[in-house]
Formats: C-alpha cells, sequence, structure tokens
C-alpha cells in the first residue's frame, strides 16, 4: 500500500526482527499492535525478505508451540498469517472435533465467510494470551480467500479444526483476539482443561460451568 516512502518503515521492522536468531518474540494481549488491524500485503517487504519473515513465523510457531500464527502476534501490522497442524491426538477427538491434520499454508490477505450455518463450540487458546482458554463458537465450515506467499489466489473451503484455525488466524489480522469471541464463563486456565475439559466434546464443561453451546 502507499508509496515506495510508506513501505520502509514495514520492512525496516521485519529486518530489525530478522536480525536475531530462533524464535520471534510472541506480543502478549495489551499491547496495541493487536488491536490495531493491519494493512493489506501488496509487496511492502519485497519477495525475498517475505519469505524470510514467513520462515521466521512458522518456526516460532513450532516453538511456541502452536498451530497458527498471525503477523500482529509478532508486532507486525501486515495482513499475513502462518498456519499447520499435526493434529496428535487420539482418534476419539479427531473425530469430535474434526481435527483432521493440516499442512503448512502461508495465508496472505485472508478474509473468511461461513458456508452453511453449522456451529460448533470447542476450547481455544491463543499464543498471545498464555495461560487459559475459552471455549468458542465458530462456523464449522468457511471458505477462505486470499493469496498465498507466492501471490497466487487462495479460494478454499475449510472444515472442522482447521476452519477454527483459519479463523482465529483472519480475526487476529483484524484485530480481534478469540476472547472477544469467546463464552466469559467458560474461561479455564491451561491445567483446569487439561485435568477436567479434556472430553472430546464441550457439553460437560457447558454443564458444570454454565454457559450455552450452538
Ligand atoms: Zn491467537
Amino acid at each position: 500500500m502507499g508509496t515506495p516512502d510508506d513501505r520502509a518503515p514495514l520492512a525496516e521492522r521485519v529486518e530489525q526482527l530478522l536480525s536475531a536468531e530462533g524464535p520471534l518474540t510472541i506480543v502478549a494481549a495489551g499491547d496495541p499492535v493487536l488491536r490495531g488491524g493491519t494493512e493489506p500485503y501488496d509487496g511492502q517487504l519485497g519477495p525475498a525478505l517475505l519469505a524470510r519473515f514467513v520462515a521466521a513465523l512458522r518456526v516460532t510457531m513450532h516453538a511456541a508451540p502452536g498451530v497458527g500464527l498471525a503477523a500482529p502476534q509478532v508486532g507486525v501490522g501486515l495482513r499475513i498469517a502462518v498456519i499447520e497442524d499435526p493434529a496428535p491426538v487420539p482418534e476419539e477427538v479427531r473425530i469430535a472435533r474434526e481435527r483432521v491434520p493440516q499442512p503448512f499454508r502461508v495465508l496472505v490477505n485472508p478474509v473468511y465467510e461461513p458456508v452453511g450455518t453449522r456451529r460448533a463450540g470447542f476450547f481455544e487458546g491463543c499464543l498471545s494470551v498464555p495461560g487459559y482458554q475459552a471455549v468458542v463458537a465458530r462456523p464449522a465450515e468457511v471458505r477462505l480467500r486470499g493469496q498465498d506467499e507466492y501471490g497466487r489466489t487462495l479460494d478454499e473451503v475449510f472444515t472442522g479444526w482447521p476452519a477454527r484455525i483459519v479463523q482465529h488466524e483472519t480475526d487476529h489480522l483484524d484485530g480481534t483476539l478469540y476472547l472477544d469471541r469467546a463464552e466469559p464463563r467458560s474461561l479455564s486456565s491451561n491445567r483446569f482443561v487439561m485435568e477436567r475439559w479434556s472430553q472430546p466434546t464441550t457439553e460437560r464443561a457447558a454443564r458444570e460451568l454454565g454457559f450455552g453451546l450452538p
């Protein structure tokens, strides 16, 4: 976007981030960069720097570990995110949550819209909100449009857990955190989710904590 002069600060910021070795620092909730929305990606970084930035996002996502990471989470206000989920979960969880493996993907300028009316409510966490999880009811299927890291058109329907991941990451690019959409009464520490709410579905948590499910 804008003139070459406008582009320099973002590219410089990314260069500066990449000058350090290893995973990037993940920004925590409270930083306005997570709330300000993002500029559409329009070549601001150039192909070489974009490739290095995407590689750094991937390393950071793996190190966290997480299944998605959006540029604002490393302090960069560009409409770029990465996703990848090997989905190492038991069969009953895979079936209930439709958590199928999602190969690594780069989402550039993604937008999504629901497909159909089916919704699903499951615990979700965020690398920028460490220590807690909450149940978010989301469309079970979405159409995602945008580009990939090479500028090729992306237009694909995601279902189940991968649909949840692309919604969560795309929301980051609009300055939205999952907590904005969560059932407040479901908020649970990671420890509680592990010890009490690890069932394949969220029905028991909904009953005992007192929140609704779709
Ligand atoms: Zn997040």
